[in-house]
């Protein structure tokens, strides 16, 4: 059926069933990230299945500019709408944490688990990335009505989040709204969370003989506490305010820096 077709039926329901059954197949696949390139080729082979045009579909080209390299650039499909609205970003990160490769997901009553107890399940992020292919297979099959549309399976959103920070952004057709399956049940939305990064930085003294002419000498250590310490008294690490709203209270940060690990190394 034709995405454009209007819906012919009455009340729909989307196949859960089916839903349930690709997040499994797709924890089954090893894709850590930098590895994600085999997760790519099984949800392109979904869409063409169901009819989606192959040129609404994109590999860009995120891990050519991402430090950790990988094997392939984030997945993108953008669809127009066949009613009018502005254009939805629905997204889930195809990577998963390195326990989880060797997964074997069994359902045990309304649970998943992992049969091999060395391995960790990859429902972070798999589920979402079957949340959102669930999305677009029924859209097609149904020939259900939607806004613009654009998808985005993003990769190494567990080392950085690279896959999304080096997206090509101008493949995603400027969407308004946007939603990221990586959080908990739909029973909760986060709007907000503070952000981390890594900086390594290398601090190097002036040696000098300590009895002869220690004047001369600047110590590292002494330097790398004066400048920890001023980045944090004068609030390099971020002034946390308490945003309040109807629904929650939740910390925002005005630095980019919060939360950040800092490795020091220093010399002489
Ligand atoms: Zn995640």
């Amino acid at each position: 059926m034709n995405a454009k077709e209007p819906l012919k039926v009455g009340p729909w329901e989307p196949n859960l069933d089916r839903a349930l059954e690709l997040a499994m197949q797709l924890m089954r696949i090893p894709g850590p990230s930098c590895s994600e390139a085999e997760v790519v080729a099984f949800i392109r082979a979904k869409l063409d299945a169901v009819g989606v045009p192959m040129e609404a579909v994109y590999v860009d080209a995120a891990n050519k500019m991402s430090p950790a390299g990988g094997d392939t650039g984030n997945l993108i499909l953008k669809l127009p709408g066949t009613i009018r609205g502005p254009r939805r970003l629905l997204m889930a990160h195809l990577d998963t944490v390195l326990i989880c490769l060797g997964c074997s997901p069994v359902r045990i009553g309304n649970y998943v688990e992992s049969a091999n107890p060395e391995s960790g399940l990859g429902a972070d992020n798999r589920s979402g990335v079957a949340a959102i292919l669930t999305a677009v297979l029924e859209i097609f099959e149904h020939g259900l009505p939607h806004p613009p549309l654009t998808f985005l399976w993003t990769v190494q959103e567990e080392l950085g989040p690279f896959g999304s920070r080096y997206v090509e952004k101008r493949r995603l057709g400027k969407p308004r709204m946007a939603w990221n399956w990586d959080g908990r049940g739909p029973h909760r939305i986060t709007l907000a969370a503070t952000g981390g990064d890594t900086l390594h930085i290398k601090v190097h003294g002036i040696a000098s003989h300590a009895g002869g002419a220690p004047e001369r000498g600047v110590s590292a250590i002494a330097m790398a506490g004066l400048a920890l310490h001023e980045m944090v008294t004068k609030g390099w690490h971020g002034d946390l305010l308490t945003l309040s709203i109807p629904v929650r209270t939740f910390p925002i940060c005005s630095r980019p820096f919060c939360g950040s690990t800092w490795t020091v190394r220093t010399k002489a």
